[in-house]
């Protein structure tokens, strides 16, 4: 499961860089060649809402790299890896990480839990997920089907819709959230949970 690290850790700072980017790379054929290379992490990389407007100034560009020469966000935090055996993908993992790290900012907490694949092309992100902070990824909430992410846990961002992730295989602690619901999550042995009703 190295490699799966070593795929995560590399999505957060091409993702870091790629929001940077925008605003500090000022050749057009040279930002567009930077979002080539982090879109190219993506199995599809359609959606993802990506690339500056074409209508930036170079003025608004210009202050924009100024505002981010002050800023003092740092990249994500990869907290862990999961295996699981997937009834229909297969062998898929699941990336545990947080957005931008600001120093301001104490707790660090889960924000997203993408589903990796291998491809013949490599590791690639097949499914875009944001962690249920309503929930805390349990899919129940005051007894019932949670509202927010239709009972997955995970609310769906797009790609393929992996749904139940299927059989726990392997989990790889890299480091602990601070933020409590992370936590909950981070220590829950998902092992010893009641095989679901579905
Ligand atoms: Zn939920």
């Amino acid at each position: 499961m190295d490699d799966v690290l070593e795929f995560a850790r590399r999505y957060l700072a091409e993702e870091y860089e790629i929001g940077r980017a925008a605003w500090l790379i000022a050749d057009e054929k040279e930002y567009r060649a930077r979002l080539k290379q982090y879109e190219s992490m993506y199995a599809k990389p359609g959606g993802l809402g990506l690339g500056r407007p074409t209508t930036q100034t170079e003025e608004q560009r210009k202050a924009g790299a100024e505002r981010l020469k002050l800023s003092k966000d740092e990249p994500g935090i990869l907290f862990q890896v999961k295996e699981y055996e997937h009834p229909k993908l297969g062998q898929i993992y699941r990336i545990y990480t947080s957005g931008h790290i600001h120093p301001r900012h104490k707790a660090t907490m889960y924000l997203s839990g993408h589903i990796v694949q291998r491809t013949k092309d490599g590791l690639k992100i097949v499914a875009r997920y944001q962690f249920c902070d309503t929930c805390h990824a349990t899919g129940v909430f005051e007894g019932k089907k949670c509202p927010d992410c239709e009972g997955q846990g995970w609310i769906y961002r797009g790609g393929e819709k992996v749904g139940d992730p299927g059989k726990l295989v392997a989990v790889r602690k890299v480091q602990a959230p601070t933020d409590e619901a992370s936590l909950e999550e981070y220590n829950r042995d998902e092992k010893s949970k009641k095989p679901s009703k579905k």
